[in-house]
Parts: structure tokens; C-alpha cells; sequence
């Protein structure tokens, strides 16, 4: 005995996830703008830094009195980036936007090269030269140092990428460029002088702007892209992220803390333990997190499935499916030598059964009728509703002499079937069937074709009857 379930499957689900896809599309939207935002922020900061220098405020350059200085290369080489990704997205800027970038890269290559070979080439392109030698004289830290200009190297290559369109290098880039200042404020954090080196406390916040603004530049777009999806790959990306960063950077300085009355190498194993353990539980717990949703959407999936090939009132197969299993019986009967028969069925005068009982009733007469033709038939046999109150059977592997047998048993079933509200009233229903063997080469089409005249057969002889076609008949 066959059974067909149709799983209750809710529409609504599916209406959801169009709607945050499309709420997706904005979100990008938004931190596209936020990335602008950053950069514009920087722009005018470090705009405000260089009038420290021209106007002599200081302050505005070394907000703490002798403190480290926002060197005016490093202002002109955050105002050239900033500018690139505050002009990115706009046509007329195409060719201007990697000429900032080229700018910002090569002055920061310059300084890295100056900080490698011991050299002073920057002296010649730095402005206000003057005052920083007169304030490094004096005894303060002015200068572009090593973090930075890795950093402006990182930040420029990146944009340069997004121009050439190579998305995921420009993001990965970025990402590391955003690393420097991210280092440099565990240093602050941590009190490791090593980390931050002469990065300023105001280049590092103005670098972690800059960084997130290059990195969201291309929100529509590879890792970023992925990150900001509110769908479940999304969700764990961000859960991991957050969590993945902030847990070690807290047990870090948990166990710095601890460094005063423990010592180091017991705090360096223990930290190494911890950490694993933590990656190890993230993982799980995202997991079993996305095993969940996934089910989910299995069980959707599935639902869907079962809604495209059944018919939703009687839960057996409906038409398109019908096709795509006959097609496949007829071929499969042909591979192995075997015989295909098809039996098309129609309730007789059903019209009338509307007529007389009314719509609804019909409709439980042909449930009833679909349930009875699922139990007459074997495991391997399909049943299907081809639509109104005609059925079809796909029959493999039977000789004749079975497909007519069924094909009585069937009727014979039907005819027998009490069906509430109906037959105690009006009396039993029955069906016409029309045989059609599925010849070797032959069409599901001209199958069916076959199968259709015989039971026009049956009906013109009286109805009630299963008839074999035959070719010599037509
Ligand atoms: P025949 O013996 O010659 O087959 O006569 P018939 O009345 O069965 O044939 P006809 O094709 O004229 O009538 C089919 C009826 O089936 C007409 C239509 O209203 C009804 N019908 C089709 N689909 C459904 C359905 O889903 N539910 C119900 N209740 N009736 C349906
Ligand atoms: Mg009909
Ligand atoms: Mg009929």
C-alpha cells in the first residue's frame, strides 16, 4: 500500500526571505554610504590637522601636548585615500580615483623606503618641514612611521584592486591594512609600546576609519558582501566575527593582567588551551546553529517539491510529474526488455455527482477515489491525477493478461468504495478505464493517445468497463 503525504508547507516563510533579501540590497546600500561617511570624516580631520600646521595650532596636529603628532604626510596621504573612496561609485571619477590611490601609494613607499635605508628623500616632498624639525629638535615625535605607512601601502593597493574590479584582493587588502591600527590599539590597550610604535593614538583611530572605509567601499561585494547577508551564512559570519575577536582580545588581557603574579610561560600555555577550546565551541555552536536553519529549509525544500509534483487536492502525482514518471518507465521498460501498460481512468457522469451533491462532495469522492486506486496498486506502480476526474496508472514490468487484471480490480474497487455523504444517497460511482500497452519506441504522448481512445471505447460501450486498445480497432 502507497502513501502520499503532502507536508504543510507555509508560503509565507518563502515571502520572508524575499523580503530580507530585498532589505539585503539596502543594507549594502547603507554601508556604502557609512564607508563614504568614514572617509569624509577623515578627509576633514586630517584637512584640520595640515591648518594646525599652517595656522601654528598645534593642538589641532598633537591634541595631547607632547604626545605624537599627525605627521603632514600622513594627513596628505589619508586626504588622497579618503578622497579616492569618497569618489568611488562616481562615473566622472573613474581615471581620478586610482590616480589618488598611485599618489597615496607612492608617498607611503617612499617613507617606508626612507625608514629602510636610512634616507631622507621624504624631507624634499614634505611640507612645513620647518616647524617638524624645529619640533623634533625641540625633543617631540613627529614623523610617518613604519605601521603607518605599511598601512596607507595597504589601504592604496586595496583601492587600486577595486578599481581593476579584482573585488576579494581589494577586501583582503584592505583587511590587512585595517590590521596595523587594530594592532596598534591592542598595544594601547595591552601596554605593549612594541605594537603601536610611533603610531599616534589619532592615527590609529583615523587609520581604523580609513581601513573600515576602504574595506566597505564595495559592500555589494565579496567578503563584505557575504558579511552583511541576513541569511544564515551571514548571521554565523557576523556571530563569529564579533565573538571570534573580542573573546581572545578580553582572555588576552585577562591573562596580561595576571602577568604580575604568574608566570609567563604557565599564563602562554594555558592561553594557547583556552583559545583552542574557544575556536573549538564557536565552531560547534555555529554549527548546530546552521544545522537547524538548514533544516529548516530542507523541510521547505521538500515542501515545495511535494507541492510542484502532486496534485494538492488528492496528494497523489499530478500531471507534470506523471510525464516525467512515464517518461522514465517507458525507458526504463525498454532497457530491460519488459512490458509498460497505462491505464487512463474516468468517473462516469461525474458531472452529475457535482450536480446532485454538490462541489465539495465531489471533491471527497475523488480523495476517496485517488486513496482506492493508491491501494489496488502495487509499490512499484505510479498513480496520478491528470487533472479534473480523470486518472492514470503507470503499470511496469506486467504482461497483458496483469494489466487488464488490475485494471478490473481496479474498477471493480471503485465501484465498491463507500464514500460518506455520497454513495448512501446517490448510489455507488464508477469508472471507465481504456488499456494502452507502451510499445518499444513509442511516445508517452501516443501512449496516452492509445490509452484515451480505449476509454472512449468504454464509455460509447456503456461505461463501467475496462477496454484494452487494440490497434486493428481504430
Ligand atoms: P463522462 O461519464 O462522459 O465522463 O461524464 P462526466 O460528467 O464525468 O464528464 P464531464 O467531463 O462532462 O464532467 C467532468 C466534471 O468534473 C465537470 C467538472 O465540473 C468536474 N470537475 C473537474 N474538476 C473537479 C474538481 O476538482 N472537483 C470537483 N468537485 N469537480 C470537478
Ligand atoms: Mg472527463
Ligand atoms: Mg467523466
Amino acid at each position: 500500500m502507497k502513501k502520499n503525504h503532502i507536508m504543510p508547507f507555509s508560503s509565507l516563510d518563502l515571502l520572508e526571505n524575499e523580503k530580507q533579501s530585498k532589505a539585503y540590497e539596502k543594507r549594502t546600500r547603507y554601508v556604502e554610504i557609512v564607508a563614504k561617511a568614514l572617509a569624509l570624516g577623515c578627509i576633514l580631520l586630517s584637512v584640520l590637522s595640515i591648518s594646525g600646521y599652517v595656522f601654528s595650532a598645534p593642538q589641532l596636529y598633537r591634541p595631547i601636548s607632547g604626545g605624537s603628532a599627525t605627521h603632514p604626510l600622513t594627513a596628505i596621504t589619508i586626504i588622497l585615500i579618503g578622497l579616492s573612496v569618497f569618489l568611488e561609485h562616481k562615473k566622472y571619477f573613474t581615471i581620478l580615483n586610482p590616480l589618488l590611490a598611485i599618489a597615496a601609494l607612492i608617498t607611503s613607499l617612499m617613507v617606508t623606503v626612507d625608514i629602510a635605508t636610512n634616507t631622507t628623500f621624504t624631507r624634499h616632498i614634505t611640507p612645513f618641514s620647518h616647524t617638524i624639525s624645529s619640533e623634533v629638535s625641540a625633543g617631540l615625535s613627529n614623523s610617518m612611521g613604519i605601521n603607518t605607512a605599511i598601512m596607507m601601502i595597504c589601504l592604496s593597493c586595496a583601492l587600486l584592486f577595486g578599481s581593476l574590479n579584482k573585488i576579494m584582493i581589494a577586501q583582503f587588502t584592505a583587511f590587512i591594512g585595517l590590521a596595523v591600527p587594530m594592532l596598534s590599539i591592542i598595544g594601547y590597550a595591552y601596554g605593549i609600546k612594541s605594537f603601536f610604535g610611533n603610531m599616534s593614538i589619532l592615527t590609529t583611530t583615523y587609520g581604523i576609519f580609513l581601513g573600515l572605509s576602504v574595506l566597505f567601499i564595495h559592500a555589494k561585494y565579496g567578503a563584505v558582501h557575504a558579511l552583511l547577508s541576513p541569511h544564515i551564512g551571514g548571521r554565523i559570519a557576523r556571530f563569529q566575527v564579533l565573538i571570534g575577536y573580542f573573546v581572545p582580545i578580553t582572555i588576552g588581557y585577562l591573562f596580561i593582567q595576571s602577568l604580575v603574579s604568574v608566570k609567563l610561560e604557565d599564563l602562554f600555555g594555558l592561553y594557547v588551551v583556552v583559545i583552542s577550546w574557544f575556536i573549538i565551541i564557536l565552531i560547534i555552536t555555529s554549527a548546530i546553529f546552521q544545522e537547524k536553519i538548514d533544516e529548516k529549509r530542507r523541510a521547505a525544500e521538500l515542501a515545495l517539491l511535494q507541492a510542484a509534483t502532486h496534485d494538492s487536492l488528492t496528494g497523489i502525482a499530478n500531471r507534470r510529474h506523471f510525464m516525467e514518471l512515464a517518461k522514465s518507465a517507458l525507458e526504463k521498460s525498454t532497457f530491460n526488455a519488459a512490458e509498460t501498460y497505462i491505464l487512463m481512468l474516468d468517473v462516469d457522469h461525474f458531472k452529475s455527482v457535482n450536480d446532485r451533491a454538490g462541489h465539495a462532495i465531489g471533491d471527497k469522492v475523488l480523495i476517496a477515489i485517488a486513496s482506492t486506486l493508491n491501494n489496488c496498486v502495487r509499490e512499484t506502480d505510479s498513480v496520478c491525477r491528470l487533472g479534473g476526474e480523470e486518472f492514470a496508472v503507470i503499470l511496469p514490468n506486467i504482461d497483458k493478461d496483469g494489466a487488464e487484471v488490475t485494471a478490473e480490480k481496479i474498477r471493480t474497487a471503485i465501484e465498491r468504495t463507500d464514500i460518506p455523504e455520497y454513495t448512501d444517497i446517490y448510489g455507488q460511482v464508477t469508472t471507465s478505464i481504456g488499456i494502452a500497452k507502451a510499445e518499444e519506441n513509442e511516445t508517452i504522448d501516443t501512449v496516452l493517445t492509445n490509452a484515451d481512445k480505449a476509454l472512449y471505447l468504454a464509455k460509447e460501450s456503456g461505461r463501467n468497463k475496462s477496454v484494452l486498445y487494440k490497434p486493428q480497432e481504430t
